[in-house]
């Protein structure tokens, strides 16, 4: 199945080849050319693992030996077989995407990555080593650096803003061990790092890194879409774990309250709803940096204005990679989006 950019239609790559390379060349975000059918109330018989092996398999169809793939990432990885429990809470349900091996949600994915990005290297018959380039308000650094430490032929190096992630997720991160991991303090927030990782992006493909430096770089934010990919699995669980104990019928529809930072959590729970799981609201939860409430309730994305430090680093965020990939499904018109992520960057 064939992947372009967010910001154009041209030179589409496999499967495979997006998760290598994380970012598509001119800046955009690989997107699937069309949603492919999907079994989704299969799906929902399934256990979470068979969930995972179904979504991504029909996702990432270049990338073989699924199954296999799923297993190595999660099998043993979570405090529990199911490995996202929910948990009713007075009317609601709680979604506990916090049993992984570092407590951030994050590790459903990126547990799963390096299995991804290793056979798709393989694959795509990439002989030299991959370094990843992450940056992190807080959670996906830890994660990022535990799902690839010591993996073979991948390095990774974490920018994280100084003064700006938990004292837990500054020890975590700088404790870390392994032969091929870095982190590195940038002096900024989130977003300076995030744009220090894209501008770096942007070089390489330019050629201008120095010699010597011309590893292929890829990337373990939610930008690269065998890390978006992964967490889509958990609607389907939780939808599954309702028809089970009865609160819910087969097509009822299901509302997911997400807290949302780069917009890749949600943006997966609508690649579930694509996939026909039935999904009705998504709310994007925001904290006092809330420039995605003001977006989806007036249509203007001003990112212009002081960003928060909160109780909720991973939410601490102005610029939200992910909506670009959502204004893309919305208008189908890559022109449209390239023009406008241009104004948001420039203006
Ligand atoms: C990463 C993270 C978020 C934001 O998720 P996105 O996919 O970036 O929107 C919110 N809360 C916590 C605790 C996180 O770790």
């Amino acid at each position: 199945m064939l992947y372009h950019s967010t910001r154009s239609g041209a030179n589409p790559v496999d499967s495979a080849r997006a998760v290598v390379q994380g970012l598509a060349p001119d800046g955009g975000l690989y997107m699937p050319e069309y949603i492919p059918d999907f079994d989704w109330k299969k799906c929902l018989r399934s256990d979470a693992i068979a969930m995972a092996t179904q979504i991504l398999s029909t996702l990432l169809p270049d990338i073989p030996q699924m199954d296999r793939l799923v297993q190595n990432a999660y099998v043993g990885k979570f405090e529990t077989e199911d490995l996202t429990p929910t948990v009713p809470v007075g009317d609601f349900t709680v979604l506990e995407l916090f049993r992984g091996p570092t407590s951030a949600f994050k590790d459903v994915a990126l547990q799963m990555l390096p299995q991804l990005l290793t056979k798709a290297k393989d694959v795509c018959g990439e002989k030299e080593d991959i370094m990843i380039l992450t940056a992190t308000s807080g959670d996906t650094g830890k994660a990022a650096l535990e799902g690839f430490k010591d993996v073979p032929g991948i390095r990774i190096t974490v920018f994280y803003p100084d003064g700006g992630v938990s004292k837990v997720q500054r020890a975590q991160m700088v404790s870390q061990e392994g032969e091929n991991v870095t982190v590195c303090a940038v002096r900024g927030n989130f977003d300076d790092a995030q744009t220090g990782v894209k501008n770096i992006f942007a070089a390489a493909v330019d050629g201008k890194l120095p010699a010597g430096n011309r590893l292929r770089l890829s990337t373990a934010n939610s930008i690269n879409i065998g890390r978006l990919a992964p967490q889509i699995t958990y609607y389907f669980k939780a939808y599954a774990d309702l028809l089970k104990r009865g609160q819910i019928r087969m097509g009822d529809k299901v509302n997911f309250c997400v807290p949302t930072g780069n917009f890749g959590d949600i943006l997966a729970g609508w690649l579930a709803k694509r996939l026909g799981l039935p999904v009705g609201t998504l709310v994007c939860a925001s904290n006092a940096n809330n420039v995605l409430t003001d977006f989806i309730q007036t249509g203007t994305y001003d990112r212009r204005r002081p960003l928060h430090k909160t109780e909720s680093p991973s939410m601490d965020i102005l610029v939200s990679s992910n909506l670009e990939r959502l204004l893309y499904f919305l208008s189908e018109d890559a022109e449209l989006v390239a023009g406008l992520m241009k104004q948001l960057n420039t203006e």
